[in-house]
């Protein structure tokens, strides 16, 4: 995943995708696997990344 594409929060810890178009997916490093909810910590580097990239 490129690092200028901004995530939902709570979309799929592994990457990035939200859970109702998820199914399953393959990617490097996690394989195949189905939507993983994201943990707190991974929720909240979301959101202040999220926060950092609309400060000018
Ligand atoms: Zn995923």
């Amino acid at each position: 995943m490129s690092a200028n594409r901004l995530v939902a929060p709570s979309s799929c810890r592994h990457c990035g995708l939200d859970r109702h178009e998820h199914f399953g997916r393959w990617i490097t490093g996690a394989g195949w696997h189905t939507f993983t909810p994201p943990d707190q910590t991974l929720i909240k580097a979301r959101m202040l990344a999220r926060r950092a990239a609309r400060t000018p």
